[in-house]
C-alpha cells in the first residue's frame, strides 16, 4: 500500500529512477540527498508534483522529519570507484553513520527499511557466480575498502536493527548497472565508454580486459527493487541481470552501437578491481518472480541515445 516513502540519495542516478517509479505508483515521496555525487537536475521534473519533496541534507547527520513515514529507502552513497575513492570519508560515513540514523528514522517512525547494497560486499569473489550465501572476499584496507565495508556494516546494522527491534527491513545487493541519467563525468565502464565512443575518443580499458561484468539496465533492476519493497523478506536478495561480459567486450559493443571510430586504450588495472562478477539470480526468481527484461544490447541502445541528448 503505497503511502509516504523517504528516498536517501534521491537525487542520484538509482535514486531519481526510484523516486520516479514510487511517484507513479502512487507514494509521496521525500527525497534527501547532499548532492555530494547526485545532481538536483535527475529530480528536476519530479518538483512539478505535489507529492515530491526534495530536502538537501547529508544523512550521515542526524536527521527528523515531521509527519508519518512509511517507509525509508537508503540509497545515499557514492558508488562509481573514482567517486569513492574520490570522497572515502564520506564513503565509509553514508554506509555506516547514515545508515544507523536513516534505521533510527525508521523505527520512530515504525517504518519499513530497504537498504540499498552492492555486489562489492562479495569483493573480488572467490565463487563465481555469486549466491547471498557467499560471505565474499574484501580487502579491508584498500581503495575500495571504505566502500566494501561501509556497505558490509550497513547490512550488519540493518540485521541487528531487524533482530533487536523487529524492524520490517529489506536488502537488496545492487550489482552493475546502467541507463541514462549516470553522470558523464561518472567514472565507471558503461558511461566513459559511451563517452568516448560519441566523441570518436579512445576507449580507456583497465588491464587486458579480460575481467567480466554482468550489466543490468535501470528499468530492470528498479523494477526487482519495488518487488523487494513489496515483501517482508528480511535477508538480502541480489538484483543483477546475469548476462554476463568481458570489459573488453563491452568496450566493442558499445563502440559498434555508437558507429564509432575509437580505438582501444589499455590502461593499468586498478588495485583490488574485481576479475569477475556475474549475480545468481535464484532467490530473487522465486521470492519476487523477477528476471531482467531488456538485454546488455537494447539498455545500451537507449542509454547511448540518451548520451546523444546531452
Ligand atoms: N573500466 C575500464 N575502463 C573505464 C572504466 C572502468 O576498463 O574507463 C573497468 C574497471 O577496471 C572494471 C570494470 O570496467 O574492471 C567495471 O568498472 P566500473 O567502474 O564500472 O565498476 P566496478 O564494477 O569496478 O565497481
Amino acid at each position: 500500500m503505497p503511502g509516504h516513502a523517504v528516498v536517501t540519495g534521491g537525487a542520484g542516478f538509482l535514486g531519481s529512477h526510484l523516486c520516479e517509479r514510487l511517484l507513479k505508483d502512487g507514494w509521496q515521496v521525500t527525497c534527501v540527498d547532499n548532492l555530494v555525487t547526485g545532481q538536483a537536475t535527475n529530480v528536476a521534473r519530479l518538483r512539478d508534483d505535489g507529492r515530491f519533496r526534495f530536502l538537501q541534507h547529508n544523512v550521515s547527520e542526524h536527521l527528523e522529519l515531521e509527519g508519518t513515514i512509511d517507509t525509508v529507502l537508503h540509497f545515499a552513497s557514492p558508488a562509481s570507484p573514482v567517486d569513492y575513492e574520490r570522497h572515502p570519508i564520506h564513503t565509509l560515513k553514508v554506509g555506516t553513520l547514515g545508515t544507523h540514523n536513516m534505521l533510527g528514522l525508521a523505527r520512530a517512525k515504525k517504518a519499513g527499511f530497504l537498504l540499498a547494497s552492492t555486489s562489492e560486499v562479495y569483493g573480488d569473489p572467490l565463487v563465481h557466480p555469486q549466491p547471498e550465501t557467499y560471505w565474499g572476499n574484501v580487502n579491508p584496507i584498500g581503495p575500495r575498502g571504505v566502500y566494501d565495508e561501509a556497505k558490509r556494516a550497513a547490512e550488519a546494522f540493518t540485521m541487528a536493527y531487524h533482530r533487536a527491534h523487529g524492524l520490517k527491513t529489506r536488502i537488496v545487493r545492487i550489482f552493475n548497472s546502467f541507463g541514462p541519467r549516470m553522470r558523464l563525468n561518472d567514472g565507471r565502464a558503461a558511461p566513459n565508454f559511451i563517452k568516448q565512443a560519441l566523441g570518436n575518443e579512445p576507449l580507456t580499458v583497465y588491464g587486458d580486459g579480460s575481467q567480466t561484468r554482468s550489466l543490468c539496465y535501470v528499468d530492470d533492476l528498479i523494477e526487482g527493487v519495488v518487488r523487494l519493497l513489496n515483501t517482508d523478506y528480511a535477508e538480502p536478495v541480489n538484483i543483477g541481470n546475469p548476462e554476463e561480459v568481458t570489459i573488453l567486450q563491452l568496450a566493442e559493443l558499445i563502440r559498434d552501437l555508437c558507429g564509432s571510430r575509437s580505438q582501444i586504450a589499455f590502461r593499468p588495472l586498478p588495485t583490488d578491481d574485481p576479475k569477475q562478477r556475474r549475480p545468481d539470480i535464484t532467490r530473487a526468481r522465486k521470492v519476487l518472480g523477477w528476471e531482467p527484461k531488456v538485454s546488455l544490447e537494447e539498455g545500451l541502445k537507449t542509454t547511448i541515445a540518451s548520451f546523444r541528448g546531452r
